[in-house]
């Protein structure tokens, strides 16, 4: 495996106290040292580990302009027996390189980016926080950084990984959240790039979020962008529907984002020997499950919350209450198991885990 060079910081900064870390929140703080290279000519140049700075760009840098960005988000966790785990990197390194390809970026290795991203969090090990439900997120993100405002593909590109030490999601256990099915704005459309993780599908989705939240709605629902029919997924979570005891899901074609935890979640739900359909589910179809009582549970699923309960779907002036608005049976158990793998609790049987170093 390539050697990456490490620079060890001079000026260490405090991490959380066992105290603090029950106020981390999401992406707030950040650790001593960041995973940096600079594409140019052609390739990846000077693949490194040094301490958490700033950058300098020229104001005309290409992706201020024209938003040639991409991310992921991935966690590292503490055992209780002692190691630190990643889930699924691989997953993370192949999505980022489809999103590459459509942003027309350069894709990395994936096992170098792997290699990468699990050295970082070895260096960084004592910043993965200890209590019950937190974790170290990884923030991968290449943006494009030619000095000049031509519109065409970069010939610059600088890829980081950086992490950021989080709480727990839930702090008083799961809780049922409001939604708000989506009916003006839309966040992708047929050959657009809503299965890619970049910047723009945020900004777009913004100004819905907002106006839902005055609302009192923790996320929207999108439609499809073509008819405002089908359901998509949410914020930056992809969408479950327990129906007839059948888990119904958006299949992905290229305007959903291809969730790992969505894909973790199917594995678990096929193994279990449920009936997984993914397929087109309008509104209309899922109103009227909703309304027979058949639609008895409803989940985001997402690397930050890895299971979200949804108690109330609201859509024009109807609205549905699912399961009572308490946590579904299904939901709880996919939630358990699947945080159960990440916290090396449960065996992972399915070669998702992989160990970072001994804690
Ligand atoms: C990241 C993301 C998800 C969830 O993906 P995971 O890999 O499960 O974290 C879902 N929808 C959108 C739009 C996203 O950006």
């Amino acid at each position: 495996m390539i050697d990456i060079p490490v620079t060890l910081t001079c000026e260490p900064k405090k991490k959380p106290t066992l105290e603090e870390e029950g106020s981390l929140g999401f992406g707030k703080r950040f650790s001593d040292h960041m995973f940096i290279m600079e594409w140019y000519d052609g390739e990846w140049h000077n693949p490194r580990i040094e301490p958490y700075h700033r950058l300098s760009l020229d104001p005309s840098s290409s992706v201020l302009h024209y938003a040639q960005e991409i991310f992921e988000g991935l966690k590292a966790y503490r055992t209780d027996d002692g190691r630190i785990l990643m889930f699924r990197p691989d997953a993370n390194s192949e999505r980022l390189n489809n999103s590459a390809k459509r942003m027309c970026m350069p894709t990395i290795d994936v096992d170098f980016n792997v290699e990468a991203m699990r050295k970082l969090v070895e260096v960084e090990k004592d910043w993965v926080p200890h209590s019950a439900g937190t974790s170290l997120y990884l923030r991968p993100t290449m943006f494009a950084n030619d000095e000049a405002l031509g519109v065409h593909a970069a010939s610059h590109y600088i890829y980081f990984v950086i992490c950021a030490p989080s709480g727990a999601y839930y702090k008083e256990g799961l809780k049922p959240i409001r939604i708000r099915v989506e009916d003006k704005y839309v966040r992708a459309v047929r050959g657009g790039m809503g299965f890619a993780k970049t910047g723009g599908n945020y900004a777009c989705s913004i100004l819905a979020g907002d106006e839902a939240a005055k609302e009192g709605f923790a996320q929207v629902l999108w439609l499809d962008g073509e008819h405002l029919k089908y359901v998509q997924e949410v914020g930056a979570m992809n969408m479950m529907f327990v129906v007839n005891g059948k888990i119904l899901t958006a299949d992905l074609k290229d305007t959903v984002l291809p969730g790992v935890t969505r894909r973790s979640i199917l594995a678990l739900a096929r193994e279990k020997g449920l009936e997984v359909e993914e397929r087109d589910i309008s509104i209309d179809e899922l109103v009227a499950y909703a309304e027979s009582g058949e639609l008895t549970e409803a989940f985001g699923t997402g690397t930050a919350a890895v299971v979200s309960p949804v108690g109330e779907l609201c859509y024009r002036d109807k609205h549905m209450v699912i399961g009572g608005g308490e946590i579904g049976k299904l939901t709880m158990d996919f939630y358990n198991t699947l945080t159960g793998i990440q916290w090396g609790r449960i065996p992972d049987t399915h070669g998702w885990v992989k160990e970072v170093c001994k804690a």
